[in-house]
C-alpha cells in the first residue's frame, strides 16, 4: 500500500464527509493505493456514526474509536500503530489542512528520501492571539531541538516514512514535537513543505491558550529526557556537586574569618550572625538533595525496560542481533 492517512478527530462530524471525499478524489487522480484511518478521540457529536457510514461506501476507510477523549497525541499514536502504507500522512480533521498536498508529500518521502516532512502554514488563517505565540514557540523549539529548518513544528499535516512512525511514541501532548521525537530516535532527514492553510470551516478549536504553557513544559521534558534520560546523574550530580562545593567553600571562608579575627584580637561576629552562613548552608543542603536525586534517577533508569533499547540502522553478519 502506498499511503496511510491518519486523521485524529474530536467532534468534527460536519467536516468528515467533505474531507473523506476530497481525499478519495486526490487518491483516485494519482492512482495511489491507500487507507484512511480515522481515530475518533471520544467524540460525542456522532462523528463515529459518520465514519461508520463513510466506511460502508469505501473499503479504504478504516476507523478506531476511543471510549473517551484522551487527546490528539494518543489518537495519533494509535493511528500510527495501525498504519500500513509506505508513507504515513497525518492531517487534522477540520479541513484546515488540504488533501491536495498529499501527492507532493508522498514524493518528498519516497523520491527525495526524507524521513519526515512537516507542513509549514506560511500564511495562516488563525486569530492573532494564536499566530504570535506560535512564532515564539517555534523559535524556542528550533533552538532546543536543534532542528533549524522547521518553521512550524505543530503543523497537523505531516508525512513520514512508515518506519519512522513505528519507532516513535507520541504520548501526553507530545504531538507538538514529533520532529524532535523523530530526531531523538535517529531519524534526522527532516524536511519542510509550504502548505496551504484554511480557516476552520466547521466546529471550533480544541486547544486554548494553555497550549503554550504546556508546550514549553513539554519541550523542557523532551530536552531533559533526550539528553539525560539514560544518565540522570550527569545532570543532577553536576548541579548538586557545584552547589555543594560553592556552599562548602563559602561556609569555610565565613568560619575562617571569624577564627582569624578572634586570633588577632579584632572585633568579630558570630558565624550564625552572618547572612552568608545561611546562604551557604542552604546551598549545601540543596546540593546534597540534587545529588541524591541523581542517585534515585539512576536507580529508576536501571529498572527501565527500555534502558538498552537502541534503533539499529544496519547490521551485517550478526544474525542473532536485532535486525534493522
Ligand atoms: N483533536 C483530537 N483530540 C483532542 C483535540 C483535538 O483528536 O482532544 C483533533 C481535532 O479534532 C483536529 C486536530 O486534533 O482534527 C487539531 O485540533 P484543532 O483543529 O482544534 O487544533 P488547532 O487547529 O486549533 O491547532
Ligand atoms: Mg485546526
Amino acid at each position: 500500500m502506498d499511503i496511510s492517512v491518519v486523521i485524529p478527530l474530536f467532534n468534527e462530524s460536519e467536516s468528515l464527509p467533505e474531507l473523506a471525499s476530497w481525499i478519495e478524489r486526490v487518491m483516485a487522480d494519482h492512482d495511489f493505493s491507500y487507507e484512511v484511518i480515522f481515530v475518533d478521540d471520544g467524540s460525542t457529536d456522532g462523528s463515529w456514526d459518520v465514519i461508520t457510514d463513510l466506511s460502508k461506501g469505501n473499503p479504504c476507510i478504516r476507523g478506531i474509536s476511543f471510549r473517551r477523549n484522551y487527546g490528539k497525541s494518543p489518537a495519533l499514536n494509535t493511528g500510527f500503530k495501525a498504519a500500513q502504507g509506505d508513507v504515513v500522512i497525518t492531517m487534522d480533521a477540520d479541513l484546515q489542512d488540504s488533501p491536495d498536498e498529499i501527492p507532493d508529500l508522498y514524493r518528498m518521502v519516497m523520491r527525495d528520501g526524507y524521513d519526515l516532512v512537516s507542513g509549514w502554514k506560511r500564511k495562516r488563517y488563525d486569530p492573532l492571539s494564536k499566530t504570535i505565540p506560535t512564532k515564539l514557540f517555534n523559535a524556542t523549539a528550533r533552538k532546543v531541538s536543534g532542528i533549524k529548518n522547521l518553521h512550524d513544528f505543530n503543523c497537523g499535516l505531516k508525512a513520514y516514512r512508515l518506519e519512522v512512525v513505528k519507532h516513535i511514541e507520541v504520548y501526553g501532548d507530545m504531538h507538538r514535537y514529533i520532529p524532535y521525537l523523530a530526531k531523538i530516535a535517529g531519524y534526522t532527514r527532516i524536511g519542510e513543505k509550504e502548505v496551504r492553510h484554511q480557516a476552520r470551516k466547521y466546529g471550533k478549536t480544541k486547544f486554548g491558550l494553555d497550549r503554550f504553557i504546556n508546550g514549553y513544559l513539554d519541550l523542557a521534558t523532551l530536552w531533559f529526557t533526550g539528553k539525560f534520560g539514560a544518565k540522570p546523574m550527569h545532570f543532577f550530580g553536576l548541579l548538586g556537586s557545584l552547589m555543594f562545593i560553592i556552599g562548602f567553600v563559602a561556609v569555610t571562608i565565613v568560619g575562617f574569618r571569624k577564627l582569624y579575627d578572634m586570633y588577632h584580637g579584632n572585633p568579630y561576629i558570630l558565624v550564625t550572625d552572618s547572612p552568608y552562613f545561611y546562604l551557604s548552608l542552604t546551598m549545601m543542603v540543596l546540593g546534597t538533595m540534587l545529588f541524591l536525586t541523581g542517585f534515585i534517577g539512576e536507580l529508576i533508569v536501571r529498572n527501565a525496560p527500555e534502558r538498552n533499547h537502541y534503533e539499529i540502522k544496519g547490521n551485517i553478519g550478526n544474525n542473532d542481533q536485532p535486525q534493522a
